[in-house]
């Protein structure tokens, strides 16, 4: 992702050194302060640059694990017609989240806050033989969702983006099969993103009667409660567990029952054949006989990812991005009198390091406020002090270095390589 951009006093959005009022989490202040989002109305922002520079980051690390299993990546409506939504008596059963108008004709539609009909739609078009099984597919879109309570800053929007899977097989063995690598291909990511999560049980709400598992991050900040064993891989979400937190696990019973404050950050949902079969999705097996599809949906929101990165990892000085989700690999701050700032840049961004550039005709203690605010994992500052030298600083610790450009571009290619 190369691309040379300079924090120029023109540059589109500027921090703010006070969080709007109504904000109330960590994530709506500090997202907000230092320019990655704005919000228009309760629950819908708009992503600045530097925020989908994040978001951008966070999708190519799920699309390329969504890609290692096999899935294949399209792009899905988000106006319904009604029709397709009473096939499955969703219409009527999911009201309260979605939103739902007629147009000037008086005909129906929904906004899409999910796709399951729609994908059920295409195989019924498409699959005609076990031979055209299994099918994964996905996309990363806009989800609609009439939330009574947007407070969460970006952790909940009535308008967010997710990235939803889609499965199909011939048999409960074979989804089951799938199910287990997408918990897989999920705890994967999240390691990734560099989340300290738990993979909890929990109700299937409007999707189907099973349990599902959910991926929960650790959060003060979050809006779950989550139960689980320190000792074994057993959790639960506060909506079925049947206890109290010191218990013995119900599964190893050797470690404790702990209670946590959580985000959700994926779902994954084994659903079976109810969908195939009140939208007749049928395929023939090996005898010729008529089947139902079994199905499965596996969800992540992206920008609730975001937010969550912003929960876990700040200090009172601002967001502190990990460098593999954060917009820029290096915040470089040009001072008065500094006269190699132009090489610098230069140099790295050749050597296809993203370098957020500090050029402004502003004060120093204002350059590195903005920084520390940005969280950008490696700040570099070059004055008429440093010389030929460049100062180098990581965001989280307060020790400062004089290094070589050729230091600087090793440093670096160590950590995004
Ligand atoms: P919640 O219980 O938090 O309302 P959900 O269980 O309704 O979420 P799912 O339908 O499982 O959500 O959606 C899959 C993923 O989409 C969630 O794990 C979460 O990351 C994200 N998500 C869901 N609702 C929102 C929202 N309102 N804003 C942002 N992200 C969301
Ligand atoms: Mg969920």
């Amino acid at each position: 992702m190369q691309t040379r951009v300079m924090l120029q006093s023109k540059l589109f959005p500027k921090t703010r050194k006070e969080a709007p009022k109504e904000a109330e989490s960590m994530n709506h202040k500090l997202l907000v302060r230092a320019g990655f989002m704005d919000q228009l109305m309760a629950g819908s922002w708009t992503l600045l640059p530097l925020g989908w520079r994040v978001v951008t980051k966070i999708n190519q690390i799920i699309r390329e694990e969504m890609n290692a299993i096999g899935a294949q990546e399209m792009l899905m409506p988000l106006l319904h017609p009604k029709k397709i939504w009473n096939e499955t008596g969703r219409w009527d059963k999911a009201k309260e989240v979605m939103y739902q108008f007629k147009d000037n004709r008086g005909r129906e539609y929904a906004l899409s806050f999910t796709h399951e009909e729609i994908v059920m739609d295409l195989l019924r078009k498409n699959i005609k033989s076990y031979q055209d099984l299994p099918v994964g597919v996905y996309h990363f879109s806009t989800k609609f969702r009439n939330e009574p309570r947007a407070r969460s800053g970006i952790l909940r929007g009535r308008e967010f983006m997710m990235k939803d899977l889609y499965s199909a097989h011939v048999s409960e063995e074979d989804l089951m099969s799938y199910y287990e690598k997408a918990k897989r291909v999920y705890s994967k990511i999240f390691t990734r993103l560099g989340f300290d999560f738990r993979v909890v049980e929990t109700e299937g709400g409007v999707f189907t009667d099973k349990n599902t598992h959910e991926f929960q991050v650790l959060a003060k900040g979050g809006e779950d409660t989550i139960y689980y064993c320190d000792t074994c891989s057993w959790g639960e979400n506060k909506e079925i567990f049947k206890g109290k937190s010191g218990n013995k696990c119900p599964k190893c019973k050797k470690g404790k029952v702990i209670e946590e404050k959580s985000i959700e950050v994926g779902n994954i949902f084994p659903l079976g054949t109810w969908y195939a079969e009140r939208m007749r999705v049928y395929y023939t097996d090996k005898n010729g006989k008529k089947k139902p599809v079994w199905f499965g949906s596996y969800g992540i929101g992206s920008t609730r990812v975001m937010g969550a990165l912003v929960e876990v990892s700040h200090d009172s000085k601002g967001i502190i991005w990990f460098p593999q989700v954060a917009p820029f690999d290096v915040h470089l701050i040009e001072l008065s009198g500094a006269k190699n700032a132009k090489q610098v840049y230069k140099k790295l961004t050749d050597a296809g390091i993203d370098v957020l550039w500090d050029e402004r005709d502003v004060g120093a203690g204002e350059k590195f406020a903005d920084a520390d605010l940005i969280g950008i994992p490696v700040r570099l500052v070059v004055s008429k002090e440093t010389k030929d030298k460049i100062e180098w600083k990581k965001r989280e610790s307060e020790k400062t270095k004089l290094v070589s450009l050729n230091q600087v571009i090793n440093k670096l290619s160590k950590v995004s390589g």
